[in-house]
């Protein structure tokens, strides 16, 4: 007699280990496979998880198992390539196996929705009108739902009878009555390579550094081949991405790209339309479970030639994928902040090696990490040193504001340069790293500051209509009439955010249209596009934002960029700030001069000598950062060393650094029992308060640990996480892990 076989399912539960189950009754183990959905008992729930692989030798005895309740799917919903990408990161980011798997499906098949989607299409059975309109009589719901479909003679799906307001209850009853049938359709699907041709126009013809860039990543000899392509703005990325594509393509291959949260436009969408008759699926938190269900089955089934995505698509299961582009790879959306914090930059480096296939990581401004693996040819670094086209790169002024009258931030000078750009109907940007219309809201009589109740923050005053917002847990408060503290009305807004600038340019420039770009402004759904157009279409203006504006946009007239309050960037305690603030700098540079004019780029300081700042004005990212990267290494500080943060957040500031003081010490004792203590080994620093050490009335405290390679890392929180786990105190305050930390606030 064969062996018994068990199951061992990993759950979406936040325990750090798989679960062993009997097979359910009478299904046989032949035809199971890992990657299909189980649905099991836990406790007094039912849970669905995902089958990770078979067994003869379970946990527990036999006897104490239960039995699972169903197999939801003959066919895996993920492929091995995803099982081995969420196994590889369950172990790197030291969570839970059932997590990774819930992230890597979409939400219909987490609550056990089958994954092909057959609609159900209804239609009318013949029958005398007389005879109906009798039978419905005392039916007028039904009787509707009858004339409806009599006007609908091909017959319609369910989902559409239900946005008309026909309840599926309804139309069963029209089915007892024989009057109307249906049936199961499936949803029509071609296979991407059955598209001939694959271009719908011919691209560019390509640079000498383009053409170089595109024949290292298409080479021959495939592979496990990490770029580095590292071209200032508006050197032709795009291009090359869409020419590396179309060879994917041509292969028979589909193509990942990845994009940041705010970088999937419709512009962006469109130049892949505009290139390739292939279907172009995209992957976003936009949508709503339907459409993230059916892009996600388009990309398994083949139908998806490209599919581009924001963060989380790093799991889209593509089984023919043949290149991953990761745009803007620097950017901070690519690193998920809560529960799984993972990072998909480096989950897109990994899921290539394990398919053996180029990965393309672009962007003007690399992350010191990525630079470092460029210089350290782990990854190859192609350069586009040379604006595409006819454009050239803007000249970068560092403008002196130490002694000057500012108003509402703007100095007299960049004023005056506002003008005679707007005069030869050009278009300016004006950048501002913050929203609202002041950062502040002062007493001038006592002192005080309209502060949020729950957060160590100042509450931001926004107008349309007044009101206090806290940026950091989204406490909305009226704004008072008069001070709390001693009922003084002299009130006043402090500082300016783009909703104050917006007024002044407004009042300065009254025939010039502006356009205030933030994430307020652009709430809601197409706003952005909507702005978007009228710039567009509009010739002399000035857009005024926040970072939004940085990412991205192709702006062909504007003239002129500037900078209002950068100097916080370098003073920052946030050894990652000087890093963002250069990145950021020539971002925002990038926007100017983007077409046949040339740009200028203005800088309002009170640090003009600023080593960093003089750097980035006279040479250019590319010069700035291997002086950051002597700074990092001279530090120890990452990619020269490697982090993992603990965090806890507790109703006490007592209550969190308790439990971390007992999280140091286990982990100390496993550090001298595996010998990994000493000076290149494994530093432990804190607990202490977090920078912002209260958010939303909850106390934050923080563990790092620290060592010059990874090993060591990852051994400890092996050998430790488990008894930290049983501690009973892990069960009464909130803590996590963070694999590389990116944000420490
Ligand atoms: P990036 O992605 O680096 O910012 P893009 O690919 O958007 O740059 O290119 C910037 C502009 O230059 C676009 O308008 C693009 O059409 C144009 N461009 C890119 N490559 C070429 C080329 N080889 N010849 C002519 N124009 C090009
Ligand atoms: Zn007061
Ligand atoms: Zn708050």
């Amino acid at each position: 007699m064969s062996q018994a076989c068990f199951l061992r399912v990993a759950l979406p539960v936040p325990l750090r280990r798989l679960f062993d189950y009997r097979l359910p009754r009478n299904l046989p183990s032949h035809g199971l496979r890992p990657g299909m959905r189980v649905q099991v008992p836990f406790g007094k729930r039912k849970l669905i998880g995902i089958l990770a692989s078979t067994t003869t030798k379970p946990e527990l005895a036999e006897d104490k198992l239960k039995s699972a309740l169903q197999v939801l799917d003959e066919e895996p919903v993920l492929q091995p390539d995803i099982l081995a990408l969420c196994e590889w990161a369950s172990r790197y980011y030291h969570a839970p196996l059932g997590e990774l798997f819930s992230l890597a499906i979409p939400a219909t098949l987490r609550q056990g929705k089958p994954l092909s989607t057959r609609h159900r299409l209804w239609r009318l059975r013949p029958a005398a009108a007389d005879a109906a309109e009798a039978l419905l009589s005392r039916a007028p719901k039904q009787k509707q739902a009858w004339h409806f479909l009599s006007e609908h003679p091909k017959g319609l799906s369910e989902d559409s009878l239900k946005a008309f307001g026909f309840a599926t209850s309804i139309l069963s009853q029209l089915e007892q009555k024989g009057l109307v049938e249906h049936a199961e359709v499936e949803e029509h699907s071609t296979h991407f390579e059955a598209v001939d041709p694959i271009l719908k126009c011919a691209p560019l013809t390509l640079n000498d550094e383009q053409q170089h860039a595109l024949a290292a990543i298409t080479e021959e000899t495939s592979g496990f081949r990490p770029a580095l392509l590292d071209g200032i703005t508006g050197s032709g990325k795009t291009e090359v991405y869409l020419q590396a594509i179309d060879h994917c393509l041509q292969q028979g291959q589909q193509a990942l790209v990845l994009v940041p949260e705010i970088g999937l436009t419709p512009q962006t969408i469109n130049r892949f339309h505009e290139r390739f008759n292939v279907p172009v699926v995209t992957l976003h938190s936009g949508l709503n479970d339907t459409e993230r269900h059916n892009a996600w089955r388009q990309g398994l089934k083949e139908e998806a030639g490209i599919l581009i995505g924001t963060r989380s698509a790093i799991f889209a299961p593509l089984p023919k994928l043949g290149l991953i582009i990761v745009d803007e790879e620097h950017d901070l959306s690519y690193k998920q902040q809560d529960s799984i914090r993972y990072s998909a930059r480096d989950l897109a480096v990994y899921r290539a090696r394990l398919k053996g296939i180029p990965v393309i990581l672009g962007s003007a401004t690399p992350s010191l990490e990525t630079y470092n693996n460029a210089s350290q040819h782990r990854y190859l670094h192609l350069r586009l040193t040379q604006r595409a086209g006819n454009a050239r790169a803007p000249a970068i002024e560092l403008l002196n504001i130490r002694d000057a009258a500012l108003q509402d931030g703007l100095s007299e000078a960049l004023l005056e340069q506002i003008k005679t750009h707007l005069d030869q109907s050009h278009q300016v940007l004006v950048f501002i790293n913050r929203r609202g219309f002041s950062p502040t809201l002062m007493c001038y009589s006592c002192g005080s500051v309209m502060d949020c109740p729950g957060c160590d923050a100042h509450m931001t005053l926004h107008r349309n209509p007044w009101k206090l917002h806290c940026h950091h847990c989204d406490t909305r408060r009226p704004v008072p009439s008069s001070c709390p503290d001693c009922h003084s009305s002299n009130l006043q807004a402090v500082g300016e955010g783009t909703e104050k600038i917006e007024e002044t340019l407004q009042q300065l420039f009254p025939k010039t249209p502006v356009f205030r770009i933030d994430r307020d402004s652009t709430r809601n759904r197409n706003a952005m596009e909507k702005i978007l157009a009228q710039v567009h279409s509009t010739k002399a203006c000035i857009m005024l934002g926040t970072q939004m504006l940085a990412k991205g946009h192709h702006f062909p007239r504007v003239t002129l960029a500037a900078m209002l309050n950068m100097d916080a960037g370098l003073y920052s305690s946030d050894y990652r700030a000087l890093e963002r603030t250069g990145q950021l700098l020539t971002q925002v540079a990038g926007r100017s001069g983007r077409a046949d004019k040339p740009g200028k780029v203005v800088i309002q300081t009170r640090d003009q000598e600023n080593i960093a700042l003089q750097q980035l004005a006279n040479g250019s990212y590319q010069e700035f950062i291997p002086l950051l990267l002597q700074e990092r290494q001279l530090m120890q500080l990452p990619p020269f060393s490697f982090q993992a943060l603990i965090r806890t957040e507790a109703a006490t500031p007592a209550e969190g650094e308790r439990f971390l003081s007992l999280i140091r010490t286990i982990l100390e004792q496993q550090a001298s029992q595996l010998n990994l203590n000493g000076p290149e080994g494994l530093q432990l620093l804190g607990p202490w308060p977090a920078p912002m050490e209260r958010r939303q009335g909850r106390y934050r405290q923080q563990l790092l640990l620290q060592s010059v390679s990874r090993q060591p890392l990852h051994t400890i929180l092996n050998f430790s996480l488990s008894s930290i786990e049983s501690l009973p105190e892990s069960r009464k305050v909130r803590w996590s892990v963070d694999i590389d930390p990116q944000d420490m606030s």
